[in-house]
């Protein structure tokens, strides 16, 4: 856990139930991974759906796990204010937030996770800066990398591409409120759920 302690100039450590929480860290290190087994474990949390102007990938479920738009529509919810943040991720496609569910499911009082890339998390601790905020870490950069490789969905353009922003990625670290080690998904995200002040026994 950063500094021992998660108590930081970002907030009052634990997080209340209704607090926001993002969850950010370098390429492959398996935030997805740990959304994913959120969903599947912890219904409780509400979990936001980015758009995004990616194509899907075989499996991915529009509105479950993206909303997949083109770029005109990309183009009309960033002017029109509807994304809380939004990024170009790896140089490519477009990410965003979308703003309105996460203020309703705030507003109920529901605790949400934002799993995002680390330029979405400094906006949003630009105008959010009581969110509480994660940082997840591989074991080890060799760990990180061998994760990288043996996704194998991307050419290898894509994967050194994705390896230098890994590298610039793993020094934001200290901007964060914790971190947690991705040794194993499940025992992250159960600490992960502990750090946002619930509690694991929600797990089934
Ligand atoms: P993928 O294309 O593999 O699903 O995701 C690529 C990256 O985009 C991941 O690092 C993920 O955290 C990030 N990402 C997903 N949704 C958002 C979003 O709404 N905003 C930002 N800034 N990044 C996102």
């Amino acid at each position: 856990m950063f500094g021992g302690d998660v108590t930081t100039e970002h907030g009052s450590g634990v997080p209340r139930p209704g607090r926001l929480t993002v969850l950010a860290g370098p390429t492959a290190v398996g935030k997805g991974t740990v959304a994913a087994d959120i969903r599947r474990r912890y219904p409780a949390i509400w979990l936001s759906v980015s758009v995004t102007t990616r194509p899907s990938r075989p499996g991915e479920i529009d509105g479950v796990h993206y909303h997949f738009v083109d770029e005109a529509t990309f183009d009309a919810m960033t002017s029109a204010g509807e994304l809380l943040e939004w990024a170009v991720v790896h140089g490519r496609h477009r990410y965003g937030t979308p703003r309105r569910a996460v203020e309703e499911v705030l507003a109920e009082g529901r605790p949400a996770l934002l799993e995002i890339d680390l330029q979405g998390a400094r906006q949003v601790r630009a105008t959010m800066p009581q969110a509480f905020f994660v940082f997840l870490k591989p074991p080890s950069l060799d760990e990180l990398v061998r994760r990288l490789v043996g996704r194998g969905t991307e050419d290898s353009e894509e994967r050194a591409r994705r390896l230098r922003t890994a590298e610039v990625e793993m020094a934001a670290e200290a901007e964060f409120d914790v971190s947690i080690v991705n040794d194993n998904v499940r025992r992250a995200t159960d600490e992960l759920v502990s750090c946002m002040g619930l509690t694991t026994a929600e797990s089934h």
